[in-house]
């Protein structure tokens, strides 16, 4: 390999995470003392209104790594499309200092989101979803972000700054633009991580991703793949089997388990 194909897939492994274990960073419910859930146990509380009638998406960064205002832009367009909130989804950034030391796990990330979450995951009508910002890295290499259980995710930008591709394509905001958005994709419960797909669209080597290359929910490391992205862009957004299963679980005619709520 020379050093534009090791450049290439380091962009390339941005996409994203990792193993499903990394990505989505092995959340266990029952071993939780309070309702945490899993990645897509909110997903229903996003995509219908009948208890959540407005969103507040919470925005915890360490000092300089506040994400870029496309990411958090992209971010609410997505929700919009697919999130049922009459009243409204709003951002809320808070500058935060975990002190913490050494690489970041799931159960670190979960704990830290917890520590420092604004308001309560479910408040009256009001649904939080938190996304975390932290200095340093994720134990699993070449990890850009993971949701670690039903309403936390957290992406690393220390890796992500790392992750551009040759001559900067991707940049580094493409990159950030096109994990916020898979990330979020896991709390909506994509891909088959609460439901059952009528459309077979999951990757079976990388279990919660899609096949669809052309899919934000896409993992995709190999070598014959590579050519496709190599000066491409990142894809950053739903697909159509991905925006199908998500109205699908709103309008209830694909059911949706392990909700933390109903
Ligand atoms: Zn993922």
């Amino acid at each position: 390999m020379n050093g534009l194909h090791i450049k290439a897939l380091a962009g390339l492994l941005l996409l994203l995470c990792s193993p499903l274990a990394g990505c989505l960073g092995d959340a266990v419910d029952d071993l939780l003392p309070e309702r945490k859930g899993i990645p897509g146990s909110l997903a229903l509380a996003c995509l219908q209104s009948d208890r959540f009638t407005s969103m507040v998406v919470e925005i915890d960064y360490e000092p300089g790594y506040k994400p870029m205002t496309s990411s958090t832009d992209m971010l609410l367009e997505r929700l919009e499309e697919v999130c049922d909130k009459p009243n409204g989804i709003s951002v809320e950034f808070s500058e935060v200092n975990y002190e913490f030391e050494g690489a970041w796990t799931a159960d670190a990330v979960r704990e830290q989101a917890w520590i420092h979450k604004s308001g309560d995951v479910m408040d009256a009508g009001e649904l939080r979803w938190q996304l975390l910002f932290p200095e340093g890295e994720y134990s699993e290499n070449g990890v850009l972000g993971v949701a670690v259980d039903g309403s936390s995710i957290a992406l690393f930008g220390d890796t992500i700054q790392e992750s551009d591709g040759p001559f900067g394509r991707p940049s580094v905001e493409n990159v950030e633009n096109s994990v916020i958005v898979h990330e979020i994709g896991h709390l909506l419960g994509l891909v088959n991580l609460v439901y059952t797909s009528p459309a077979d669209h999951e990757d079976s080597e990388h279990p919660g991703h899609s096949n669809n290359e052309d899919s934000v929910m896409y993992w995709a490391v190999n070598s014959a793949d590579l050519a496709n992205i190599f000066f491409g862009s990142i894809p950053n957004e739903f697909d159509q089997d991905d925006l199908a299963d998500l109205a699908g679980m709103a309008d209830g005619s694909i059911p949706a388990d392990d909700q933390l709520w109903s």
